[in-house]
């Protein structure tokens, strides 16, 4: 694979758009109205005067049909109406040429590329095409699976179709395992990103990540603490109502008053995200939470082995599988310079505990017995 080519990007304040670092977007998930549009706007400017810049989805792309799929062209209008109104330049997700051409005629801001359009190259080279000639700020969310090269690979076509303003938007990505957020933050990817392309605005959507608005907060500030450049917040004048994500939306004054709890770090210059070893912690805490969560997903599917044992009468321990697992542990971490007096015993306590759950199961405690059996 050729190294990555440096994309020719450059920073928020040179965009020519009066913008700058920390960079706040808000505005709703889907223009619904008029009336929702330009209330929100209104909402934003009084109580986030710090938001320089409005999102609204017009076109959604929604996992399952019949879900509303955004109003579409009209949509376009009352963007533009909320920007002569608060001075909030309008942004918006495209997916298709059509929808470029609609966005260029009609003068809007700032282009984002969706997480679901992101990792298909065909459609990603139609919208580069679409944009060839027109130097417009195009933002590119990260694709919805955990492959830094597709995101990589968007950001690339757009480079070469002349787009010198671009950013990426880290939304979090689809995991099959149950996490505690919406799109599991996976926070290595950015930062990966952020190595290969050192001078590339990186903002964070927490909205996405956190998938609940109590959540929204937290999610935000650990990107600020990682040197994210910005954040975009989905922010509606009345969430609970919300046509799409309307758990994760926040009012306008429940917005306010996380710009205002936000502490905004100072970017290091000479750093690429944080220093080095901020860098290396980062990565130890994300594989840290990685650790357990996979240990929870694990012990989840010991309890239904333990229900199923339970169905038709067999005894927990099968020593002759438990001696398989080790093995094949042993066998798998010889190349990677781990001692095996370290994998037996870490595998150990995970058998203990997975009997332990299984013998909850069997006695109905919900509490577990010791785990003398193992
Ligand atoms: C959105 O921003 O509303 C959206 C659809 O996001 P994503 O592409 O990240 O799912
Ligand atoms: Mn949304």
């Amino acid at each position: 694979m050729p190294p990555p080519a440096q994309l020719p990007t450059r920073s928020f304040s040179d965009w020519g758009l009066g913008l700058e670092r920390p960079l706040l977007i808000a505005g709703p998930c889907s223009a619904e109205s008029r009336e929702q549009v330009l209330d929100t706007a209104r909402g934003i400017r009084k109580h986030a005067p710090q938001v320089k810049v409005m999102r609204a989805g017009i076109w959604k792309p929604r996992t399952r049909p019949a879900t509303f799929e955004g109003l579409g062209e009209p949509a376009l209008e009352w963007l533009l109406e909320a920007r002569a109104e608060t001075g909030l330049l309008t942004f918006t997700e495209v997916a298709t040429a059509e929808h470029v051409e609609a966005c260029l005629k009609a003068g809007i801001d700032m282009l984002w590329i969706g997480a679901r359009t992101t990792p298909n190259p065909f459609s990603v080279q139609e919208i580069a095409d679409a944009l060839r000639g027109v130097d417009i700020p195009v933002f590119v969310k990260n694709p919805i699976n955990p492959d830094l090269q597709l995101w990589m690979g968007a950001m690339e076509r757009l480079a070469h179709a002349g787009i010198t303003r671009m950013a990426a938007i880290h939304r979090g990505f689809s995991w099959f395992e149950r996490t505690p957020y919406r799109n599991s933050p996976m926070w290595e990817f950015p930062i990966r990103l952020k190595a290969a392309f050192p001078n590339l605005e990186l903002i964070c959507d927490p909205s996405h990540v956190a998938g609940a608005r109590a959540r929204v907060a937290e999610v935000a500030q650990q990107a600020l603490d990682l040197n994210f450049s910005g954040l975009m917040v989905e922010t509606h004048r009345d969430p609970a109502n919300a046509w799409s994500d309307a758990e994760q939306q926040l009012d306008p004054a429940a917005l306010g008053a996380l710009v205002d709890s936000l502490i905004f770090r100072q970017p290091t210059p000479d750093a690429v995200l944080g220093d080095h070893l901020q860098q290396l912690r980062d990565l130890i805490d994300q594989l840290d939470e990685e650790i357990v969560l996979k240990l929870g997903a694990r012990m989840d599917i010991a309890e239904r082995i333990g229900e199923h044992k339970q169905e038709h009468n067999v005894a927990i321990l099968q020593p002759e599988r438990w001696e398989r697992i080790m093995n094949r542990q042993l066998q798998l971490s010889k190349g990677l310079g781990l001692s095996p007096a370290f994998v037996e015993a870490f595998m150990n306590a995970i058998h203990q505990e997975s009997i332990r759950r299984q013998s909850s199961v069997l006695s109905g405690t919900g509490e577990g017995v010791s785990g003398s059996q193992g």
